[in-house]
């Protein structure tokens, strides 16, 4: 399998290539080169799989010689043997159309730890094939930073750089991350929102001072690998519902695009996708987008689901390559106007193409606090409040049949923000004991002011430069 740039400038990768890299350099994203199909016969028989096997047969297409069926599924039953939970991704009923699948049962309680911790694996594989050293910048909203410190704490060869905004994620999120006492380990906190971590590190991608030193890598949602890992659950929810029989759609709370964007990636390969509903709260850049075609950032509002506070969505640009007809000048054009107005307008072709599967809704405080309240007082099941952003928009977008199923991915566990949960329902979810001492642990983290030179200075400072471990 080959991967291409979406802003067509880039060289084309293998599997291995874009695992380790972070953006293409033209600034663009790697998607692959088609998109690899199942049969309604393959589809069907992969109903009752255990995950790492369902795993291994929905990745291998896109991982192709970069790693052998064995060595692949070896990978998938490490991964996800860290998961709490026996069906590493178990899929609970609501009501008679309402559903939820949990992706919060890996090591830091939130949909990250599906694809970061193969991630990990796949960083340590194919660093062990060479002499070179990575050093992954990450921004994160909170989730992703846990669940990549997490992915590779210790290993060897990789340095971690994590930014978060100050203040800006929740308790647990940030001593999830602070108390990794790791050698490899550095999380910064700058002074400012996720929008400008998130700049920042693509604005390292691009330089070409730090690239030629060091071998920088991403972990952010940009890495298509956590995209390809993210398309199993789908597959593993539809086919528990009746897929391929049956359709089935998805809500999904959204703020990078991702994980949303990897249920468009199985409707590629054959899943029978009703619709994929876009839920967000009141940073609703990707709703107005969908239901617009005008996709222009505003300021970002912090709320109680911060892992979607996003106005800028990186992987928005991999499906509007896709719906635009795959021409990369055209969306380097498209992107560069973006970074210079903040603002683009859908082609006719890309919001006729998206509508085609995607819908959105947005939720406010009260829409959360509400859709939070149902579940628990209806179906006695406490979400967290992404979670309960995906389940309104579930419950309040029309024209979805009676019988088509509605999954809502539950992003993450309850526990890990329990003041809005406590807020909601009343409930104050306990900590599952997996996360341990985490409250009484000692921490480890640098502010930084938000300027792009403080942070570069920062990891120049600290990293590994690429080859140093050896001569190639
Ligand atoms: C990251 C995250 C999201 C948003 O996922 P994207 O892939 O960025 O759209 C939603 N909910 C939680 C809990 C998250 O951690």
């Amino acid at each position: 399998m080959k991967y291409v740039s979406t802003r067509g400038q880039a060289p084309s990768l293998d599997f291995q290539g874009v695992t380790l890299a972070g953006l293409a350099s033209d600034g663009g994203l790697y998607v692959p080169e088609v998109w690899p199909g199942f049969t309604t016969d393959e589809i069907a028989a992969m109903a009752g799989l255990p995950y790492a096997q369902l795993a291994q047969r929905v990745m291998q297409p896109f991982v192709g010689d970069c790693l052998t069926p064995e060595r692949l599924l070896q990978l998938c039953e490490q991964a996800y043997g860290r998961f709490a939970h026996a069906a590493v991704t178990p899929l609970k009923q609501l009501d008679e159309q309402q559903w939820v699948l949990e992706l919060f049962h890996g090591p830091t309680l939130a949909f990250k730890d599906v694809a970061l911790q193969l991630l990990g694996l796949l960083f340590e594989e194919f660093l062990a094939r060479g002499d070179d050293h990575l050093t992954i910048v990450g921004a994160t909203s909170g989730d992703t930073g846990s669940a990549a410190i997490d992915a590779v704490a210790g290993r060897a060869k990789v340095d971690i750089f994590m930014l978060h905004p100050h203040g800006r994620v929740s308790d647990v999120q940030r001593r999830q991350m602070t108390t990794v006492l790791a050698p490899n380990v550095h999380n910064i906190a700058i002074d400012g929102s996720f929008d400008d971590a998130q700049a920042m590190v693509k604005r390292m991608f691009n330089d070409a001072a730090m690239t030629g030193r060091f071998g920088i890598a991403a972990v952010n949602s940009i890495n298509w690998a956590r995209l390809m890992a993210q398309v199993v659950y789908y597959f593993a929810a539809a086919l528990q519902l009746g897929a391929p029989q049956r359709k089935v759609a998805f809500s999904v709370p959204t703020g990078n695009f991702g994980d949303v964007f990897a249920g468009y990636v199985a409707a590629k390969m054959g899943l029978p996708i009703e619709r994929l509903i876009v839920a967000t709260n009141v940073n609703d850049i990707l709703h107005r987008a969908l239901s617009t075609g005008d996709y222009s950032a505003g300021t970002v509002t912090p709320t109680a689901a911060p892992s979607m506070d996003i106005q800028v969505s990186s992987n928005f640009e991999r499906l509007l390559f896709d719906c635009g007809g795959r021409d990369g000048a055209a969306m380097a054009a498209q992107m560069q106007q973006f970074d210079a107005t903040k603002a683009l307008q859908l082609t006719n072709a890309q919001r006729e193409s998206a509508a085609a599967l995607f819908t959105s809704a947005r939720a406010d405080a009260d829409d959360m606090a509400n859709a939070m309240r149902w579940a628990h007082e209806a179906c006695g099941e406490v979400l967290d409040p992404h979670t309960a952003i995906g389940l309104h928009a579930a419950r309040s977008v029309v024209g979805i049949s009676a019988d088509v199923p509605v999954v809502t991915l539950a992003t993450a566990h309850p526990a890990k923000f329990r003041d809005a949960v406590e807020r909601a329902t009343g409930v104050r979810p306990s900590l599952p004991a997996r996360v341990g001492d985490l409250f009484t642990r000692e921490e480890a983290c640098t502010r930084l002011p938000g300027t792009y030179d403080a942070v570069a200075a920062f990891v120049a400072g600290r990293a590994t430069p690429r080859n140093a471990l050896g001569n190639g």
